[in-house]
């Protein structure tokens, strides 16, 4: 058992399990879930990986600061939705331009090109029934050995958090747009 009293005594568990690869998933209604991704592929991109961002809700004018940076530093990125569904005046092409962004993103994964791949707010078009769960869930788990994946979204579907090594869910104790507060600049984009 730990506390927060009193310094650790107990050496932790030693990994001495290898995985050649990692499924992440960050999900829950706080903020933080993009971020922590796109924290991870700067790590990634430290250690010389190659890495892809797959934007599938983020409309093009909203996503230019991590985008931006992560085109810098040669993260390839593609933000292939069509914006939020609310935004949109025709549900059809929003539902073929997702599934176009997953047939992408699983030719992507099945190449074995990358060493890690971030479904960026993927979980929506699955909850929405746009994307095939099951598909996914195949995709991910016949993937080439080295291909490490993280998903981001909300309401993360079972299935996929089966799957899944690390799972974690963002609470959110406050946030600034509860209060009428927009989407800033620097902090949300
Ligand atoms: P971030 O991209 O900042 O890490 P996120 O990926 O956890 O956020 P999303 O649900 O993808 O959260 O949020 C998209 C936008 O809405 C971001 O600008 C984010 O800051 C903001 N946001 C995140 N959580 C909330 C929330 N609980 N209420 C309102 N807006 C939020
Ligand atoms: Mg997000």
């Amino acid at each position: 058992m730990t506390d927060h009293e009193t310094p650790p005594t107990e050496t932790p568990s030693t990994g001495n399990v290898r995985e050649p690869s990692l499924v992440l998933i960050n999900t829950g209604d706080g903020k933080g879930k993009s971020t922590a991704a796109f924290g991870t592929a700067m790590r990634a991109v430290a250690r010389g990986w190659k890495v892809v961002v797959i934007q599938f809700l983020k409309s093009g004018d909203w996503s230019v600061g991590e985008e931006k940076i992560g085109r810098q530093i040669g993260i390839e990125w593609w933000v292939l939705g069509d914006g939020f569904t609310w935004d949109s005046d025709d549900m059809d092409e929003s539902q073929a331009i997702a599934r176009e962004a997953w047939q992408s993103a699983k030719v992507k994964i099945e190449s074995g090109r990358y060493d890690l791949i971030v479904l960026d707010e993927v979980t929506y078009p699955i909850n929405w029934g746009w994307v095939d769960v099951a598909e996914v869930v195949s995709s991910i788990r016949s993937r080439p050995e080295k291909v490490n994946i993280i998903l981001t979204g909300r309401d993360a579907p079972e299935e996929l958090v089966e799957i899944a090594d690390t799972v974690t869910e963002m609470t959110k104790i406050k946030h600034a747009f509860d209060r009428g507060v927009m989407a800033r600049r620097g902090i949300d984009y």
